[in-house]
């Protein structure tokens, strides 16, 4: 038996399954990962949520930042990765998505249970008054004007992308329902990650403490391979899709 068809045979076995996604997903649509060399995090300077906050001359470094990250999303579309996960859920299979991504690729493909870790870069936050606005066109704004746009609701200059900044904690909420998940799941995929970065690399962790079949899909090692049940250092779309195909041949 292949490793594909073991995992059809644990997707049709144990419901409900989670999947856990980072940077690799997203970088197999061409979306870089931020962490990696070239990325956008080794070419700027970090800038702590709270010196945005406080200084408008670091909200202005922040804007330019976000500004030319925004070029590097391009026109990425979701993957047969992410499509799978879309299908999984809709059939029942899988519960939803935990994700370290911001870039809304599982939403587009169709998931609809997203839990966003560190929140998305389509939208804006006012960090006054709360409302949320779509990031393409304020973005825009910056671009054409070079100063940091105004709140349309409050008036305030403190708009930042609806994304968890340095610095900041990640949503209790969020980190709640994720943790509810993983301690449900008897199937946990963690895909794309390199499950170092935490709290989110002790979900994997929890499930399996919980019960949970763990398979980990990543291109490189992790520190949790040693507990997983099954490991794959392949392309995630490849993978996915040939789950599918064994799926369908089952
Ligand atoms: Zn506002």
């Amino acid at each position: 038996m292949t490793s594909y068809e073991t995992i059809a045979g644990w997707l049709a076995e144990l419901q409900p399954a989670v999947a856990f996604t980072g940077a690799g997903i997203s970088t197999e649509s061409g979306i870089p990962d931020f962490r990696s060399p070239g990325g956008i995090w080794t070419r700027f300077r970090m800038i702590m949520y709270d010196e945005f906050m406080n200084s408008a001359e670091a909200r202005h470094e922040y804007w330019q930042q976000k500004a030319a990250g925004q070029l590097e999303f391009g026109n990425a579309q979701p993957n047969a990765g992410h499509q799978a996960l879309a299908r999984w859920e809709e059939q029942g299979k899988l519960l939803g998505v935990i994700t370290q991504n911001i870039d809304e690729l599982h939403q587009r493909a169709g998931s609809r249970q997203v839990l966003e870790l560190h929140g998305t870069a389509l939208a804006i936050k006012c960090q006054d008054c709360h409302e949320r606005f779509d990031a393409d066109p304020l973005v825009d704004e910056f671009r054409r004007t070079e100063r940091v746009p105004v709140c349309p609701a409050c008036g305030g200059d403190r708009l930042k992308h609806a994304t968890v900044s340095f610095g900041q904690a990640l949503p209790p909420d969020v980190m709640q329902t994720a943790f509810q998940w993983a301690r449900d799941a008897k199937l946990l995929f963690a895909i794309g990650s390199s499950l170092v970065v935490e709290p989110a690399a002790s979900i994997p962790r929890v499930a399996k403490q919980y019960g949970a079949r763990l398979v980990i899909i990543n291109r490189d090692p992790t520190p949790l391979d040693s507990m997983a049940d099954l490991v794959l250092n392949e392309s995630i779309g490849a993978v996915l899709a040939k789950v599918e195909q064994a799926r369908a041949a089952g």
